[in-house]
């Protein structure tokens, strides 16, 4: 199945100049999702992960079918103010502006080995910020997942030193 055939390129969104990937097609195809999270527990299912931390929101949309099927727990990485119970928090850069996401602290044990999931990778901030949260609270950063990969963007530069696995790559 050609996956990328399920990716509906949007120009000028939210900005001009952006070509926004959306994955509203795949949402639709039932085979599609399937697809695409039985691949990515392929590219885990030798490396014990203990849970999956995904990126409010879409994020959330591969996360938690993935976590389901590798039999592991779910963790969201959440936007400021929505979590509630005590959180850890993490500022980054955006292209114009910044960003903050945050984790309940008691959302990884020490040692335990987790992999961050987003729907795309483009500069690598959102993620890497994501892979800092794990990491503060004692957990062992296995990898990086994502259904697309924004090559040209460079954004393993910023992830250097994590495993990334991306399912659908444009360069
Ligand atoms: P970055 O921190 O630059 O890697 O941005 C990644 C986040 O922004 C992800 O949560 C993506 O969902 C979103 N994103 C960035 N660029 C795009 C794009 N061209 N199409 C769709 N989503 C994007």
């Amino acid at each position: 199945m050609n996956l990328a055939s399920y990716l509906r390129d949007v120009k000028d969104f939210p900005k001009p100049g952006i070509v926004f990937k959306d994955i509203t097609p795949m949402l639709q195809s039932p085979a599609a999702m399937d697809e695409a999270i039985r691949q990515l527990a392929d590219r885990f299912k030798a490396d014990k992960i203990d849970k999956i931390a995904a990126i409010e929101s879409r994020g959330f949309i591969f996360g938690a079918p993935l976590a389901l099927r590798m039999g592991i727990g779910f963790i969201p990485v959440r936007k400021p103010g929505k979590l509630p119970w005590r959180t850890q928090s993490v500022n980054y850069m955006l292209e114009y502006g910044s960003g903050t996401l945050e984790i309940h602290e008691d959302a990884v044990q020490k040692g335990e080995r987790v992999v961050v999931v987003d729907d795309l990778l483009a500069t690598g901030g959102t993620a890497r910020a994501a892979c800092e949260l794990v990491e503060r609270l004692g957990g062992r950063l296995i990898g990086c997942a994502f259904i697309v990969e924004l090559a040209f963007l460079a954004g393993r530069k910023k992830l250097t030193g994590h495993r990334i696995e991306s399912l659908v790559k444009f360069d």
